[in-house]
């Protein structure tokens, strides 16, 4: 059997730096493969459709739902948002790493289908950060600035269900600090090590 790749996901309050943070991890480990999601929000100015998001509208959002073609989805903010499974599966039995960013409700829908994944949580490096980034981002109207900070502090209690977690104080550090982690899991025991083991038996006999 060919070695799987890691899941990883990345979740946590809106204005934390997440997509910050994995938009520079990837700009390093250019292994890792992104999975694009779906949503039915608006494009930003900017966002392309198939690169930031798979743009769609909310009747062929939900047929994919009822023909299960989502790993997870979730309602965020008033838009679905959701994972492609295929891509995922897909990547992961070929072998390579995919990285989610996703929503807590998705990843804990994730952990549920697949707690082999590795759960990252960022964390702003305090409440008021939070909010400066969240207004500084200047994409929100302020109903859905005072929403999604409104939700922030709900959200922190989540922490608790993920593996590791990760203070986005710098945008440097925190990406040092994802690299370490998928460094510590690349070397975990677990059933990949039958693979290392096998070829080592297989080069005495040869
Ligand atoms: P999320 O994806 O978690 O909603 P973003 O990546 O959009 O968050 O970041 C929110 C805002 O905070 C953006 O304006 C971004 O430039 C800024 N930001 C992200 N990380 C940092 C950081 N480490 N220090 C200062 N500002 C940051
Ligand atoms: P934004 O509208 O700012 O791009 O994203 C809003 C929230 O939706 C963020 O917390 C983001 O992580 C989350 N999100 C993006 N894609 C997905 C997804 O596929 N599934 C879930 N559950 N959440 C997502």
């Amino acid at each position: 059997m060919m070695k799987e790749g890691l899941l990883l996901v990345i979740s946590g309050p809106s204005g934390t730096g997440k997509g910050t943070v994995c938009k520079e991890l990837l700009k390093s480990e250019k292994d890792i493969k992104l999975s694009v999601s779906a949503t039915t929000r608006e494009p930003r100015n900017g966002e392309v459709n198939g690169i930031n998001y798979y743009f769609l509208d909310k009747d062929t959002f939900e047929r994919q739902i009822s023909e299960d073609e989502f790993l997870e989805y979730a309602k965020v903010y008033d838009n679905y948002y959701g994972t492609p499974k295929k891509y995922v599966i897909d990547e992961i039995n070929e072998g390579n790493d995919v990285l989610l960013e996703i929503d807590i409700q998705g990843a804990l829908q994730v952990k549920e289908k697949y707690p082999k994944g590795i759960f990252i949580f960022i964390l702003p490096p305090s409440m008021n950060e939070l909010k400066k980034r969240i207004v500084g981002r200047g994409t929100e109207s302020e109903e859905s600035i005072s929403k999604r900070f409104g939700s922030a502090l709900d959200e922190i209690n989540y922490v608790k269900e993920y593996d590791y977690f990760v203070i986005n104080d710098t945008v440097e550090k925190a990406v040092e600090k994802i690299r370490g982690i998928i460094r510590s899991e690349k070397c975990k025991v677990n059933e990949n090590i039958e693979d290392l083991i096998s070829k080592f038996k297989e080069e005495i006999s040869c």
